[in-house]
């Protein structure tokens, strides 16, 4: 839904600790690829991977080939899916690669995934934008790493650092083994809701319009106006198996705030609050923020939870367009 920001700066630093992690740790992929282990259970039993990781000539790592497809990006994680292909009608050879070569839980335990963590600075979950998911230095509390493309399918990704998505346990559960490769939800690394989808409150028939819009009553629904989104079936697919539907309606005590909000502070008098406390507020949008005690500037979503939904209905009553459900 939001989209995860990462200067190029910190792109560059955690690459590369999680590059140094993967040759220095005894659990790290160039580490265990280096026992006869690992190379017989692949050379035997998983042989394109094999082919691909270990020069055929030598049978040396093909150090370059490791080294993409930990830092793969979007495309080069569907190369490999091509390339691999799917394990989840094999259960045991998926287990197989899980347990001894792609080691996940290994990965996971260790302070790299507390350090990428930190760099990345994601403090609310991309996928649903509700629920804040610190990570504390200690590591003793961290975001759960969802398997973009689920590692009980695509085994192979599953230390790819672009496909572990830092997001709530409520996401990555609600998420678990969907195929995205078929069905795809947004891909934070590089996709967003932004504003061509747009949450909005339609008035139940029959209720009371007046009461409603002074943000006393809850004869409303939220819903998801995705009229004009490019990648609409994407979109609506995220909404429904991550049960964001659903979800966002339980959020009608926060939204009844905003609609109060939005009627009792009206523009004058929010630029008299601007007006008043100079050195307070940046900008008139800034004293917003402060009413709704959020961050509702689009580059800011990310900071705070419930921030779209925020910056959408605040707009929407803007405009004074409130339909009937
Ligand atoms: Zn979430």
């Amino acid at each position: 839904m939001i989209k995860i920001s990462i200067d190029e700066i910190s792109k560059k630093e955690i690459e590369k600790n999680f590059w140094e992690d993967a040759n220095s740790n005894t659990t790290g992929l160039i580490q265990v690829l280096n026992t006869t282990n690992a190379k017989n259970i692949l050379m035997n039993k998983h042989r394109k991977i094999y082919d691909v990781l270990y020069d055929a000539a030598t049978g040396d790592i093909n150090v370059a080939e490791v080294k993409e497809l930990l830092l793969a990006d979007r495309q080069s994680l569907k190369k490999y899916i091509g390339l691999f292909g799917n394990y989840s009608s094999n259960k045991i050879l998926a287990d197989e690669l899980l347990d001894n070569i792609f080691r996940y839980d290994r990965y996971s335990k260790r302070r790299v995934a507390v350090e990428v963590l930190k760099k990345m600075k994601v403090t609310v979950c991309p996928y649903c934008n509700r629920q804040y998911i610190f990570t504390l230095s200690n590591g003793h509390v961290r975001p759960q790493f969802d398997h973009y493309y689920p590692k009980s399918r695509y085994p192979y990704l599953a230390l790819s650092l672009y496909n572990m998505i830092p997001s709530c346990s409520i996401c990555n559960m609600a998420k678990s083994s969907l195929d995205t490769l078929k069905e795809p939800i947004l891909y934070p690394f590089v996709e967003e809701m932004g504003s061509e989808a747009k949450f909005v409150i339609k008035g139940k028939q029959n209720g009371n319009f007046v009461r409603m819009l002074q943000g006393i009553s809850n004869e409303f629904i939220i819903d998801l106006n995705t009229t004009n989104a490019r990648n609409e079936a994407v979109i609506l697919n995220q909404m429904t198996k991550l049960h964001l539907n659903d979800l966002y309606n339980e959020h009608k005590g926060y939204v009844m705030d905003i609609i109060k909000s939005k009627y009792v502070n009206s523009p004058e008098r929010i630029n008299e609050l601007f007006l008043s406390f100079p050195t307070l507020f940046d900008s008139y949008e800034d004293v917003k923020n402060l009413l709704y005690m959020t961050n509702i500037q689009k580059e800011a979503w990310g900071n705070r939870p419930l921030s779209k939904l925020t910056y959408d209905i605040d707009s929407q009553l803007e405009k004074g367009s409130i339909e009937e459900e």
